[in-house]
Parts: C-alpha cells; structure tokens; sequence
C-alpha cells in the first residue's frame, strides 16, 4: 500500500502583467496582456504528487475570497483532498503581482496574505486528525515557527518528511536532525551550509555538512545537470535527461512532488530521484507553473 501524501503549503494566485518595460517609481504605464495563474509553491507541488500518481492532502489557508475559492476548486480538479484548507475570514488569499517585460525578465511582488497566517495549532489539529501514517512535504512560504512545528511532530509520530527549503532562508541548527530528505536548489544549498556548489566535490562537501547536522539523505537539484543525491551509503549525480527547455518555472516544485510520489511508494532513493528527474524534465520543455507538470502515463511512455 502507498502511504498518503501530505502537502503543507502556500498557494497563491499569480497575477501577470506583460509590458514594454518595467514601470518606475511613481511611474503609470500600459501593458498588454493580462492572465491569472494558480500558483504557490504548496499547491505547484500538491499538483505535481497527485498528477503522479500520489494520494495527496493538501494543508494551507486561504482568503474568504474569490482567489481562494478558485484555488480551492482547482485542488478539488486535481484529486486533491482539501478538508483540512483553512478559510481565513480576516486576511486575504496570496497573490504574487509578476510583470514581465520585452525580454521576459519579470519583477515579482508577494503578498502571502493567508499563507502567512497559517500556525501551529492549526498543524496540531490536521495531524490529530489525517491518518498516523503518511508521508509530509513542506516549504518554506509558510511562517517559519509552523514549519519548524510540523518538522519535529512529523518526527515525533516517526513519519517521513521532505524538506524543500525554498525560498532560501536559514534554518536552526537543531531542526536538521528531525528531516528526512532536504531538497535545496545550488541557492538555497549555498545559505544552509555556506558553501557554494561548483562541482562535484563542493556538492558532497554541502551534503556531509547537513548530513552531520543530522538530516537523513540530500538531494541538490542542480538544473538541467539533474540533482545530486548524498546519504550515508549514496554520493552521485543522477543526470537530468536531455531535453530541449522552453520554461524552468515551477521545475523545482514538479521534482519536489514526483519525489514525494516515488518514496511513498518505497522506490529505493536512487530510482525516486531518478523518477523526479524524469518528471521535472517534462515540465520545463512547456509554458508555465501547474499546466507544465505532466501525468503518470507520460512518464511510462517514456
Ligand atoms: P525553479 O525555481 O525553476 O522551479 P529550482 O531552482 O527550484 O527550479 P532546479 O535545480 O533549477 O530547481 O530544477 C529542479 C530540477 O528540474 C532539476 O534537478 C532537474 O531535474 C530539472 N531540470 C531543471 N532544468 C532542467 C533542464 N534544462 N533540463 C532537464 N531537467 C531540468
């Protein structure tokens, strides 16, 4: 039986703006297209597990609004169970204003909103209630002190967890020993460990360096190299398959889902990363955040 997946997380409406140009303080200018995409790295990656294959819960709060009602029905679409989303009547659901300009460089502002709101008792409550068993993946666009309280109670009920440190902040020292597998991007791995991953040899350095703090396997996903995995019995990189990249937007959050999938169903660590390197190799060869994230039979075809 594959254990359940939960998904503690932020999920936010992006909001897009193409323009000419950036405009400048105090400046108004006009754009042209506008469109809405959910987002969020919580509902990327919740996506992501359950168009895997995963039996996904999905943990997080939203606005009393039209934004979180839609995020809600989109979770809903994808065979996401969401009895545990939050409805907060006080603070707005997040959304991330993006403009992007003639060269397609954009300019992202968040407003977490209800995502900011989500706290520990509210983690106390989901896990009285969801089964003991499962399997837990969770970031960091959350507030840090519920993060910090779902990583140790995870270990205390000796469940696995899967630690996406992104965005890149810095972590206490004593929380390592309660995750089971840290997925840093070569940015997020550079803040934790201060050491900046060139080569080989600087990505097995990094990975010792969490190890030591106590955390069980890491996993450095390193772009279109792949990702390198390190544990106590495993040191390699698992190449990335080659493929033609038209958007690298949400690549993080579809191997951070696929890897989820693959441990809960006890693929042994080497054929889960491989596994996510398949799926997220999929995603970057189209547009966008969530519609880029493939289904199980694509990666069979394959
Ligand atoms: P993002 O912020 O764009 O979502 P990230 O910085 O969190 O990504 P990356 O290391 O860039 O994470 O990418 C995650 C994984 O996606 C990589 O480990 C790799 O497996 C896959 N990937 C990314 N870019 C490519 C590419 N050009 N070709 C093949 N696979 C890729």
């Amino acid at each position: 039986m594959n254990q359940k997946i939960l998904v503690v997380g932020s999920s936010n409406t992006d909001m897009v703006i193409k323009a000419a140009k950036f405009a400048l303080p105090g400046e108004t200018i006009l754009g042209g297209e506008f469109f809405m995409n959910p987002g969020g790295k919580g509902a990327n990656q919740a996506i992501a597990a359950s168009r895997l294959g995963g039996d996904v819960t999905f943990v997080g709060k939203v606005g009393s609004d039209i934004f979180g009602r839609q995020a809600l029905q989109q979770l809903t679409k994808e065979n996401i169970e969401t009895r545990f989303v939050i409805v907060d009547h006080e603070y707005p659901s997040g959304v991330a204003l993006i403009n992007v300009d003639s060269k397609g460089q954009n300019c992202i502002v968040v407003a977490p909103g209800a995502n900011g709101q989500l706290q520990p008792a509210d983690i106390d409550h989901v896990l009285s209630e969801v089964p003991q068993e499962n399997l837990v993946l969770v970031q960091l666009e959350i507030p840090i002190d519920t993060v910090t309280h779902l990583i140790r109670k995870t270990a205390e009920l000796g469940n696995r967890l899967i630690l996406n440190p992104a965005p890149a902040q810095n972590l206490p020292n004593e929380l390592f020993a309660s995750i089971y597998t840290i997925t840093p991007n070569e940015t997020e791995i550079e803040l934790l460990t201060g050491i900046r991953v060139k080569d080989i040899g600087s990505a097995k350095a990094a990975g010792s360096k969490l190890l030591d703090l106590g955390v069980q396997q890491v996993i450095i996903t390193l772009g279109s190299q792949g990702a390198y995995l390190h544990t106590s019995s495993i040191s390699k990189l698992i190449a990335a398959p080659e493929v033609t990249a038209v958007d690298t937007t949400a690549a993080g959050d579809c191997f951070n889902g696929a890897l989820a999938v693959a441990l809960a169903e006890d693929m042994g660590m080497e054929s889960a990363v491989h596994f996510a390197c398949r799926a997220a190799a999929i995603s970057v060869t189209r547009m966008g955040a969530q519609q880029s994230i493939p289904y199980r039979k694509e990666l069979q075809q394959r």
